[in-house]
């Protein structure tokens, strides 16, 4: 048999044979790998196979492999890296006239590759469980930032600019009685960007929310791991999570990576309590939209021109990318991106893993931004500004801008 091989504008018909490799249940659901008819219409819309040109590199073609090794294929070292290559921005689902379901199918693929193909080394694994640990994280972030500051972390870890100390969330509301709502912190963008929390619990509380901070049990939403294929721990984060944030009140959240994992815990845990917890996510700007006339009035003599970068899992996965600019068009002029949300490249963990693939498909999105002439560009989701501000754009959360405008308006 042939190696499974990615044929560089081949028609999905990826060849296939073995080489001794290992056979691997990917555990997959025939009836939705066989929705795939090979049409390419996701092509434009896959950023691996824009910048890559391959069509291992495209949907199409990834699902062409795993069918294969479905069927009894051997996998091989390029199966494993035509997978670990998708940034699971499913931007191909949203294109797929078939809903094809991707975004699972990968999912599902990873994780039998961890169990069968060794495919998370025991460094990577780590990683995903200091996310767990707040405050070992918090740790090693101050360390981290203070080696920063001393000049001493190596420039080619990528990191951010990391903060020195970290802003106090306001709980409640200043007049009380508002409608309570839990905010969801989560790991990275807590101990990263503390400063967008403040801003949103200051915003919410204006808009009539009265804020609750769920506390360290609910660290981490397990995104990261699930993408990895490590559902065993994606759940075990889930039901810590779950626990955290009781009761009936609606669960708010601002990265749009969290608050689509937060939104799949029904499918993930598959219990009636997990579904109830799951309808009662909300993306913050959803919550706000409708509440925006509750604000005081932001007047501005010249408002702010600002580009949206619509992170992938808010416009994809959560489909929830217009109340963004429903709360930004009430004090700012908006001006959208000509690349149809293309992925800007971050992907949760995959600016790390695969920084030279991540950097390619981010000079797409730095082009198109560079043709907004917007100065400014405003995300929802902390990797992805992370992603663009290490490439030198002028990057902000929507609620910091808002929650500025309102500080500053008299
Ligand atoms: S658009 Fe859907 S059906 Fe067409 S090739 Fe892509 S995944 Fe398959
Ligand atoms: S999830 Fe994104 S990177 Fe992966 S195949 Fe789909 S469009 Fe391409």
């Amino acid at each position: 048999m042939a190696t499974l091989s990615a044929s560089r504008g081949s028609t999905g018909g990826v060849p296939v044979s073995a080489q001794g490799g290992r056979r691997l249940d990917l555990n997959l659901d025939a009836d939705e790998l066989a929705t795939c008819v090979a049409c390419g219409l996701c092509l434009p819309h896959c950023p691996t196979y824009r910048v890559s040109g391959e069509e291992g590199q495209s949907p199409r073609g990834r699902i062409a492999l795993m069918r294969e090794v479905a069927k009894g294929a051997a996998i091989t070292d390029e199966f494993v890296d035509h997978m670990d290559s998708c940034i699971q921005c499913r931007g191909c689902e949203t294109a797929c006239p078939a809903d094809v379901p991707f975004g699972k199918l990968m999912e599902e693929t990873r994780e039998a590759m961890v169990s069968g193909a060794r495919y998370q080394p025991l460094w990577r694994r780590l990683g995903y469980r200091l996310l767990g640990a707040p405050r070992t994280l918090r740790t090693l972030s101050a360390l981290a930032a203070l080696a920063q500051r001393l000049g001493l972390l190596p420039r080619r870890l990528n990191l951010p600019h990391l903060p020195l100390r970290r802003g106090k969330v306001p709980l409640g509301s200043p007049t009380g009685g508002g409608e309570a709502v839990w905010l969801f912190t989560g790991c990275v963008m807590d101990a990263w960007m503390r400063d967008t929390h403040v801003s949103t619990a200051r915003v919410i509380a204006l808009a009539g929310g009265e804020v609750m901070l769920p506390g360290p049990r609910a660290a981490c939403c397990g995104a990261l791991a699930i993408h990895a294929g490590l559902r065993g721990d994606a759940k075990r984060l889930a039901l810590r999570t779950m626990d955290a944030m009781p009761g009936q009140a609606p669960i708010l959240v601002n990265s749009a990576g969290c608050g689509a994992a937060l939104k799949a815990y029904g499918e993930l845990i598959a219990t009636p309590s997990a579904e109830a917890f799951s309808r009662r996510v909300k993306d913050i700007h959803s919550w706000l939209a409708p509440r925006m006339s509750l604000l005081p009035a932001t007047v501005a003599a010249e408002p702010e021109v600002v580009a949206v970068q619509d992170p992938c899992h808010l416009r994809h996965v959560q489909r929830a990318h217009l109340p963004v600019r429903e709360v930004l068009s009430q004090f700012a002029v908006v001006v959208e991106l000509d690349d149809e949300g293309l992925c800007c490249g971050a992907g949760g963990a995959y600016s790390l893993l695969r920084p030279a693939e991540a950097a390619a498909v981010r000079e797409r999105k730095l082009a198109a931004i560079r043709r907004s002439g917007a100065a400014k560009v405003v995300s929802a989701n902390p990797g992805c500004a992370l992603h663009l501000a290490a490439a030198g754009v002028n990057v902000t959360h929507p609620l910091d801008l808002l929650a500025k405008r309102l500080e500053e308006t008299p």
